[in-house]
């Protein structure tokens, strides 16, 4: 079905091809549940679908060629509608006619140049009754370019008691020739009578030859570093930009030289050597270490797993796999840490003290010094 003008390189192609198939057999449903989480390609296969199911060349997916693709690539299609969560308006004149449209574009705009990350303004952007009203009259009008209207939701987690019941109202009746696709990676959030009337599709990770093309063709890094990214996304490229930045890679380098330092030194010149480190002066920066630890506690689960004198390649099994040789120099001085598990564990409770606005540097020295206490072997 696909033909040379279909992009090389879209997500999710096998689930996208037999929705398309579906779709072609007239045996699509016409109301659609995304569910996966972050950053497996639910907005991405959302459009192209949208786009097979307005494209007016039928014999293809889609042609990308005809007025309906082509107006469907710059989101003004007019039978294809967007329901995603908006900031609050603040001001009275927010409340102008154009102001849900300019939102919308906004948002629209920074999903077209981030598409596997979050679009929404801030945590008080929400789905509100207002703009599903909206999203309601367009969806029931007559198609006007193709033979099918298509209405999508995104963060659908987002929608507000009163929006979901009013959604319920389109799925008991939904409109003629319409299809509907409502994505989210918390369906639990949606009413059960909504979920029940969807029919779901599970989004699985992505493969990790995609994400390496897609790091490849988007961001200019070199090819070992591609790999790392590779590993840490574990199959979903959520917020990918921020782990192509330097600063990612600076802040793993700091990560471990901490970590090392956790179990090398004593705890008092470990409290002194963090206290006057940058790397730890806000709570952004200690996030970002957070991460790493994590992925670091477990590449040193594996490492301690193996025996001793071993043959075995751990880098294969590794999320920081070109640490593999750092991690076996300490491997004796790692092994004394007792308990990883629950060493992640805590990791848990310091992002959540950090939420509740603990002092950044106080809880990272603390979670620091605690690798390293009575329990653990002797220092030699
Ligand atoms: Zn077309």
């Amino acid at each position: 079905m696909t033909t040379a003008k279909t992009p090389t390189l879209l997500p999710q192609t096998e689930l996208y091809e037999r929705l398309c198939r579906l779709f072609h057999e007239n045996r699509l449903p016409s109301s659609l549940l995304f569910a996966g989480k972050k950053g497996v390609g639910k907005w991405a296969v959302a459009n192209l679908l949208a786009r097979t199911i307005t494209c007016q060349n039928p014999a293809d997916n889609f042609c990308g060629e005809c007025a309906s693709c082509r107006q469907a690539d710059s989101f003004c299609h007019p039978d294809i509608y967007y329901l995603v969560p908006l900031p609050k308006e603040k001001k009275e004149k927010d409340k102008e006619e154009d102001w849900f449209d300019k939102r919308l574009i906004t948002y629209l705009q920074k999903k077209a140049s981030g598409p596997f990350s979050d679009a929404s303004e801030d945590v008080t952007s929400f789905i509100t009754i207002d703009n599903i009203r909206k999203f309601q009259s367009n969806l029931s009008r007559h198609p006007s370019l193709s033979k099918f209207k298509v209405g999508i939701i995104y963060e659908a987690e987002r929608m507000l008691p009163a929006t979901m019941d009013s959604l319920l109202k389109t799925l008991e009746e939904p409109p003629r020739d319409s299809f509907l696709i409502v994505c989210t990676d918390q369906p639990r959030f949606l009413l059960a009578t909504i979920r029940s009337r969807l029919q779901r599709v599970s989004f699985p990770a992505l493969e990790s030859k995609f994400v390496e093309l897609y790091l490849q063709q988007n961001f200019e890094i070199p090819e070992k570093e591609i790999g790392v990214v590779t590993r840490f996304a574990a199959g979903a490229l959520y917020n990918v930009e921020q782990l192509v930045e330097k600063a990612f890679f600076d802040a793993r380098e700091t990560a471990f030289d901490l970590l090392t330092n956790a179990v090398t030194m004593p705890a008092s010149d470990l409290v002194v050597k963090c206290s006057g480190n940058v790397a730890l002066e806000n709570r952004e920066k200690v996030e970002r270490l957070l991460i790493h630890w994590q992925s670091m506690l477990r590449d040193l689960m594996v490492i301690n797993a193996l025996p001793l004198q071993t043959g075995i390649d751990p880098s294969q099994a590794l999320v920081n796999f070109d640490y593999a040789d750092r991690y076996l120099e300490h491997r004796e001085r790692f092994a004394s840490l007792q308990r990883v598990e629950q060493q992640i564990e805590k990791l848990e409770q310091v992002r959540s003290e950090l939420r509740r606005n603990v002092n950044p540097k106080m809880a990272a020295i603390s979670f620091l010094v605690g690798l390293n206490q009575p329990g653990s072997p002797p220092k030699a």
